[in-house]
């Protein structure tokens, strides 16, 4: 989609943008005034371009209340499924056409690179409505072999209202990750976005209802964490959550359920990655591209960031040079500018803490190659900074920093390579570079984490589940078949015949 669209179309949609500010229950939005007014804030320039209302408990329950009323209602949740493909399929139109709309409003409330907003939300977010709304009617139960007299079905059945709480690093994409599946399987859902990034998520809600989701399936509350997240996490008419953020609030929803209703908690988490480039592995351009995606792409604001880089001793002279040169040519800028590559964090909370975890590198001893501070412009900008000389017991090495730091570690073997990329209590996603493929299957078999890619970087594509091993989460996973199911129930239909013939 990027290379279809202008810089002044995207200028143009920015000076005309028409911001959504209130949350969205039951196929409209409330009425003004029911909650607290906050600012919209652009991280590019730490000034407010809008306001939008933070709600609470009431309205989560008002959210559940409608919610409730469309699955038991059934138009959406006992409705054949290519009625639900349809819709889904219609949506994903939807966001295609009003993709630039979308995208500079997502580029704005989060300080994401436009061209980045343009691929998610022109590409991949339609992409997924389309692959679930197809998938809704490829799913088959299960007859199991029994005798005669008796016949016994496995089924599938939406798990019914579903709590979506999902971070500000991917706002609309994370939230698809939810939304698309869960509403394949035929539940309603009450999403809440981060109170970082609201905007695309509420516009979605709408083009929803347009598309023909009916009335209350999908519901969204712009809010604090505290006010709306946990009010969802306790709710007794929730009977499932999908959780995507950090480690300490994916434990509080385990809490949340265990003192309400027990319901099922999936739990997508932080990361701690590495990439791993062995001594047969040519340090092309290509690998540095890919090294360089792995620690900066949307400014480290990643899960899946390859923050630590393992390179065979022999090879991280060159590894080292080739990275720098590139860093030096990162356009850091204007997030709205198509030719920008790393835009700002996300708050000034978030930059804080990623210069806390720099400067404390910098006291633990690793050495620093480059940037290392905030950058002079306004705005909450940190400059790309890599480290070398990383030790496995510095902070910059255990704890996700979520900024744009790559740290390099030299080793000796393979076994080396291996054992210091598995030192971690996380288990998201590694990258191997190599060209021998026993090495690869092996780190791809040995490693522990719920993606390995071997020779690049990636989380796969709409088809292959994301989740991790360990503290990343190892409860559900997103993205694939995996994720739908992880939306249904599983029942057991056990009948029997009357003897017909003796
Ligand atoms: P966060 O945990 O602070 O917030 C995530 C969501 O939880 C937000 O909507 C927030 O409002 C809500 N929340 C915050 N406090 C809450 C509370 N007390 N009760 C209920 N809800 C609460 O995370 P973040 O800072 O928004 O996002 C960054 C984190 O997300 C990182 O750790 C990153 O690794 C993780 N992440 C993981 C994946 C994945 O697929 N594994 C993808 C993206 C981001």
């Amino acid at each position: 989609m990027t290379s279809t669209v202008s810089q002044s179309s995207i200028d143009e949609a920015a000076a005309s943008l028409s911001l959504p500010s209130r949350a969205f229950i039951d196929g409209r939005y409330l009425s003004p005034g029911q909650g607290a007014v906050h600012a919209n804030l652009n991280p590019a320039t730490g000034q407010p371009f809008g306001e939008i209302e933070f709600y609470g408990a009431r309205e989560v329950d008002l959210a559940v209340q409608a919610a409730r009323r469309a699955f038991n209602g059934g138009a959406w949740s006992r409705c054949a499924p290519e009625q639900r493909k349809e819709v889904l399929l219609r949506l994903a139109a939807l966001v295609r056409e009003h993709a630039l709309e979308l995208a500079v409003m997502e580029s704005m409330d989060s300080g994401k690179p436009i061209k980045d907003c343009l691929h998610e939300i022109g590409t991949e977010v339609p992409n997924f409505f389309q692959w679930y709304g197809e998938l809704t009617d490829k799913l088959f139960g299960k007859v199991v072999p029994t005798g005669e007299g008796t016949t016994a079905l496995i089924v599938n059945e939406p798990i019914g209202v579903v709590g979506a709480v999902v971070p500000w690093n991917f706002p609309l994409l994370m939230a698809t990750w939810k939304l698309a599946p869960a509403l394949a399987a035929g539940c309603s859902v009450i999403l809440k976005p981060a109170e970082q990034t609201p905007l695309s998520a509420l516009r979605l809600a709408e083009l929803a209802t347009m598309a023909g989701l009916p009335d209350g399936v999908l519901n969204v509350i712009p809010g604090l964490g505290p006010k709306v997240g946990e009010p969802i996490g306790r709710h007794p008419g929730i009977d499932a959550v999908s959780f995507t953020g950090s480690n300490e609030v994916g434990a509080l929803f385990l809490m949340y359920s265990a003192q309400s209703n027990m319901k099922p908690v999936g739990l997508e988490m932080g990361g701690k990655s590495p990439l791993i480039v062995l001594e047969d592995a040519a340090i092309s351009e290509d690998l540095i591209e890919q090294a360089i995606n792995a620690a900066f792409w949307n400014g480290g604001q990643n899960c899946s960031a390859n923050m630590r880089q393992i390179v065979h001793q022999s090879r991280k002279a060159e590894f080292l040079d080739k990275i720098l040169a590139r860093v030096a040519g990162l356009r850091v800028g204007d997030p709205l500018d198509l030719t920008t590559e790393i835009g700002p964090m996300v708050s000034q909370e978030q930059r804080r803490r990623v210069l806390g975890y720099i400067a404390q590198g910098r006291a633990d001893g690793a050495r620093i190659l480059a940037g290392g501070d905030a950058d002079d412009r306004s705005g909450f900008f940190v400059r790309p900074t890599v480290f070398d000389e990383m030790r496995p017991e510095m902070s910059i090495a255990r704890e996700e920093i979520f900024g744009p730091v790559l740290g390099v570690f030299g080793v000796k073997s393979v076994e080396e390579g291996l054992s210091l990329a598995t030192d971690t209590n996380y288990g998201l996603h590694a990258s191997v570079f190599t060209s021998d493929i026993d090495r690869a299957l092996m780190f791809a078999k040995r490693l522990p984490c719920g993606t390995v890619s071997i020779n690049g970087f990636s989380e796969g594509d709409v088809k292959t589940p994301f989740g991790g091993y360990r503290r990343s989460g190892s409860l559900a996973r997103d993205k694939g078949v995996e994720a739908l199911l992880q939306y249904t129930q599983v029942k057991t239909v056990w009948i029997r015949a009357r003897p017909v013939m003796s």
